[in-house]
This record gives structure tokens, sequence and C-alpha cells, in this order.
């Protein structure tokens, strides 16, 4: 192993910057890049001292431990070790080229490092929840769908006795080089899929896949005030990757359910409450049930008309960041009698009699514009 100085391998001061270094680190590995010198041993053990420098020298712990102990800190299984070990130019180059590449080796990086590596899928699950659930919150046990290595293969996908055999085009790298103008760009072997292998004998149980269905449970808390429509992420708690990349996320959408007497804007909550005629001239109470399971008393004023609100402050749904409540509004109808017995229609009968323009002002006004029109009109 190198034991050349960190700073001079990258040829900066040892007062150098981040951004000095980062310069330095991007010129010399584009120089001494595998994919610029093929089967270049020299080459590969200069981009490996490149990395293993630059490595430490980007991350200011490791910066200030080489700084004090020189190469000894990173001795007997240290933090160091990106590029040593015999590991592949591409273990250390996920490790830490980050966005100093990212933006040239874009296709590589954005496929999830190393040849072959993919990412798990995503995975939806809809989940219907109550109005009452939605103010309060909930914790629920899921039961996701899921994948596992199938048994009968040991998960490789081969039949029982059988293995998989390397793959004849890319010689097990899952990728495969090709010129595309001045620059040496890697794609996914289309014959192994970027798997690396392929399989002639593919196992039954799981047609060869290597993983089969499975279900598990995952306990998911609904915050409260979620809305109809949202959905929750549950970062790596989707599909595991076939190949050791990381796992898919989870979306859980949620659907809220239609309520019998509420309807939902936002934070805030509508019902419409049907005031007995007399109830709603002579003024009086109603009883309304409150979403947090209560019951609530409203007074009525004498004279109210259909379309009258009423607002009960801080008893609509809790808003889902901030935890502030909104309010319900009420808004009563006047419910006309129905089936009137004889007696009542008598009582109602006298009692109109006795109406007039100041009971029924909007009526009189109304005729009044009515009796207007006509005499324009003639
Ligand atoms: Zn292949
Ligand atoms: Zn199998």
């Amino acid at each position: 192993m190198s034991k050349t100085c960190y700073y001079e391998v990258l040829g900066v001061e040892r007062s150098a910057d981040g951004k000095t270094l980062k310069s330095a680190f991007r010129k010399k590995a584009m120089q001494y890049h595998p994919d610029r010198n093929p089967d270049d041993p020299e080459s590969e053990a200069r981009f490996k001292d490149v990395t293993a420098a630059y490595e430490v020298l980007s991350d200011a712990d490791k910066r200030a431990a080489y700084d004090r102990f020189g190469h000894a800190a990173f001795e007997n299984g240290g933090m160091g070790g990106g590029a040593r070990g015999g590991a592949r130019p591409e273990d250390a180059f996920a490790d830490v080229f980050g966005d100093v590449f990212s933006e040239f080796f874009g296709a590589r990086r954005g496929g999830g490092g190393r040849a072959g590596v993919s990412r798990g899928d995503d995975l939806r699950y809809d989940y219907e929840i109550t109005l009452e659930e939605a103010y309060a919150g909930k914790q629920v046990e899921l039961s996701i769908p899921t994948t596992k290595g199938c048994d009968d293969c040991g998960a490789s996908g081969a039949a029982p006795g059988s293995s998989p055999e390397t793959c004849s085009m890319c010689g097990g790298a899952g990728r495969v080089r090709a010129q595309q103008g001045f620059f040496t760009m890697e794609r996914t072997c289309s014959r192994c899929q970027g798997k690396g292998q392929t399989i002639s004998k593919p196992c039954k149980t799981c047609s060869g896949r290597g993983r089969v269905r499975a279900e598990r449970t995952l306990s998911v808390n609904i915050p409260a005030g979620i809305e109809d429509g949202q959905k929750i992420r549950l970062s790596g708690e989707g599909d595991p990757s076939i190949n050791g990349g990381p796992a898919g996320d989870l979306y859980i959408f949620v659907s809220v359910k239609e309520h019998d007497l509420f309807e939902r804007d936002g934070p805030h909550l509508f019902a419409r409450a049907p005031v007995p005629m007399c109830k709603a001239a002579l003024g009086g109470e109603i009883e309304m049930p409150t979403i947090d399971g209560g019951m609530t008393r409203i007074t009525v004023p004498e004279g109210s008309a259909t379309g009258k609100r009423m607002r009960l402050k801080g008893k609509g749904m809790p808003h889902l960041q901030s935890g502030q409540v909104g309010d319900m509004y009420i808004e009563i109808f006047v419910e006309t009698p129905r089936n009137l017995s004889s007696r009542q229609k008598e009582l109602l009968r006298e009692f109109s009699d006795e109406c007039n323009d100041q009971t029924n002002p909007e009526h009189e006004s109304f005729l009044g514009k009515v009796k207007r029109f006509f005499e324009g009109a003639g």
C-alpha cells in the first residue's frame, strides 16, 4: 500500500480548503479513472490513492486525525479503507465521489451506484379511515405485501441441484462498456439485466426470480388532522432490492370516509341542523354532536331563518402541521311541519290570521314589489 502523503497525492498545500481539494481530486481522478485507462494497473493504483486521499481529506474529522497522526490514524482496521483491501474502484467511487462526479457519470450514479445494483420497488397501500379517526389520529397495524428470498432455491432463482451461471456477455460484471464519442459509457448488460448471472434452469417456486410473495405487518401512525388524499411515506419500507441495493419506499394513500353529519373544509367542519319551525320562531336550544364525541347545546335565537350560521370555536379538525384546531360551523334550516292533525291545522290557521307585516316583513315587502311591477307595466 502506498504511504505517500495524502496532500502530495492530490498535489495541494496542507492548508488547502475544501474547494481546492475537490477540484484537485476531480482533476486527478479523471486522469486515472479506470474507465479511461483500461487494463492499466499503474493508473488503477494511482486512482485508488487519489480516492483514498480525498476520502480522508474531504472529511473534517478524518482530516484532523490525519494531520495529527498521519497514516497511522487509519491503520488497524480504521476508517480510511475505501480503496484498499482489493475493493473495486467502484466501491470507493460510490462512497466518495458523490456530487463531484454526479454530473459527469450521471447515468451510473442515478442508476444506484455500482454495477447491477438497483433500488427496490416503491409500494402503494390504500387505507380508509373515518373522519373521527382523522380527527384523533390512529395507530394501525398494516399487513404489507412484500417479497422474500425463495426458500426452495436459496434465493438464487436456479432450480434445486443447479446454480446460476456467470453471464457470458458481461463476464459477471452486470455492465458493459461502450464508446460514445469522447467518453466510455457503461450500460447495464442486456443479457443478464445487470445481475451478472444467468439461469438456465429456473426454480419452479419463484419462476427464477429468487423471491416469493410474503406479508409482513407494520405499525403505522396516521397523524391527527390528515386529509383525504394525503399520503404517508415510509422510507425504506417498500420492496427490498433484489441485489443488495436500498429498499424502496412505502406510500400509504389515506382516504377519509364521508361523514353523515360533518363536511370538512381543511381544518373547519360544517354541519346542517334542522330546526322545527316553532323553535326557529320562538327561539330555543338544539343539541349538536361534535367530532370529539361530545354533545353541545346551541342556542337558536328567536326568529332564526334558514341559512343562519353559528360558529363553535375550536370544534373543528386539528391542522396536520401546526396542531391548531379549526372551528365548526352549524347552519340551520327551518323545517316546515308536515302531517298535521286537524287540531294543529286549526291552531296554525288561527295563528296565520294574526300574522301581519310585522311578523312576515319579507313576505310583505315582496308583495309590494309585485304590485309595483304590474303598475309599472300597465
Ligand atoms: Zn451480463
Ligand atoms: Zn426459487
